[in-house]
């Protein structure tokens, strides 16, 4: 049976439509669920009566189950939604003062290997659907409301696909998903705090710049193609050449800039050089930088970098114009913090060819 959350406005409508209902019926219904959070067909009143109960047997607005919850020292809560019997994923939130920022993922572990990440360890099994992936933000919107009461918590104002996954290797879905996200019919966020996360799919930065309103923020990590084909492995077939054109190509058309995402990491992209580096391959660009510190993998050998190596790195990179900004960790005490969701894969380990890349660690 098709799932409510895999449709976009006007796919919904279409949907509908198929099915013999009139067109608009698709708007009442998204501002029944996203708007009041009620999923029950039956309950809908202002649907006539004879479609509430036709559509529970044509459409399910079924979610993934929740397997726990855990909440950190520090406000960030992590849920574990189970996808099968077998497989789970991990959305955290992490409120703050002037925001909350929901951090959502996009497949069931991650074919990319990148080898400072715990998701990367886990190997992949598939794509979230779009319902998977709307139903993360859709339970985390109704439990937060049920834990603290409606107006007494930090609303989720900005999303980030930066959980388990690489989200532009789950274009479609990703993409449908942004859509739903912005519109005002269903969570009605800005396109400014929509943020997509990628360790670089060049052909997959061009479709999203034409195709998809969220922010960009590249997993840039090195800018010596050498240091970056061994931890971020993907570099191997989209070198920073071909990376840089592409986003140079999004901030054009788009009038927007992009954030760069770098993992510190000791004596391997901390030093002096990797700043100056960094700075030139930037520079000239409306950039902006995110240093993060490396939260431990405890299956991983690598050690972060400390905290007078990262603030000289950062005041390299000031001086230079960069607009450089250092990540707080949240919620290293529930293992939540970035790159340290594991989820349940079932496959472990399973490797996949990405195009004819070979993920390899
Ligand atoms: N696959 C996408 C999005 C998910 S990862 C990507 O790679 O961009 C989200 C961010 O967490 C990325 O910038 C990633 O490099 C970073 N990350 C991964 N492992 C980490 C770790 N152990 N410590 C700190 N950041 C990490
Ligand atoms: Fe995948 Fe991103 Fe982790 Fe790399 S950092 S393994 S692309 S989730």
């Amino acid at each position: 049976m098709p799932n409510f959350f895999n449709y976009n406005r006007q796919e919904l409508a279409e949907l509908l439509e198929d099915l013999g209902y009139q067109k608009f019926r698709s708007e009442q219904l998204m501002r029944w669920v996203y708007h009041q959070q009620e999923t029950n067909f039956a309950k809908m009143q202002n649907i006539p009566k004879i479609m509430r109960s036709e559509l529970s047997k044509q459409l399910t607005t079924e979610l993934p189950p929740v397997q726990s919850e855990k909440v950190s020292s520090c406000g960030t809560i992590k849920w574990l939604l189970g996808i099968d019997a077998k497989n789970a994923i991990e959305t955290v939130y992490i409120p703050e003062s002037k925001r909350a920022t929901l951090c959502i993922s996009s497949q069931i572990g991650c074919a990319l290997a990148c080898q400072f990440c715990a998701t990367g360890l886990t190997g992949f099994l598939r794509n979230l659907t779009t319902a998977e992936i709307i139903s993360q933000v859709f339970y985390a919107n109704k439990r937060l409301e049920e834990i603290y009461g409606e107006n007494n918590f930090r609303k989720i104002s900005n999303v980030v696909f930066m959980g388990m996954g690489e989200p532009l290797l789950n274009e479609a879905n990703v993409f449908r998903a942004v859509d739903i996200l912005l519109d005002d019919l269903a969570f009605g966020l800005s396109k400014y705090k929509v943020t997509v996360s990628t360790s670089g799919i060049v052909p997959a930065i061009e479709r999203l710049t034409e195709n998809c309103k969220a922010a960009l923020a590249i997993s840039i990590h090195s800018a010596n193609d050498q240091t970056r084909n061994k931890i971020v492995p993907i570099n191997q077939r989209y070198p920073l050449e071909k990376l840089i054109k592409a986003c140079d190509n999004y901030t054009e058309k788009t009038k927007r800039p992009i954030t760069y995402e770098y993992v510190m990491l000791k004596k391997i992209n901390d030093q002096k050089e990797d700043a100056q580096a960094l700075a030139k391959l930037l520079g000239p660009r409306h950039a902006k930088i995110n240093l993060i510190p490396y939260n431990v993998i405890k299956d991983l050998k690598l050690e972060a970098s400390d905290q007078t190596t990262i603030q000289k790195f950062k005041e390299i990179l000031n001086k230079k114009g960069l607009i450089t900004t250092v990540r707080k960790t949240r919620g290293d005490d529930i293992s939540a913090a970035c790159g340290q969701l594991y989820g349940k894969v079932k496959e472990r380990n399973k490797k996949i060819r990405v195009n004819e890349y070979q993920a390899t660690r």
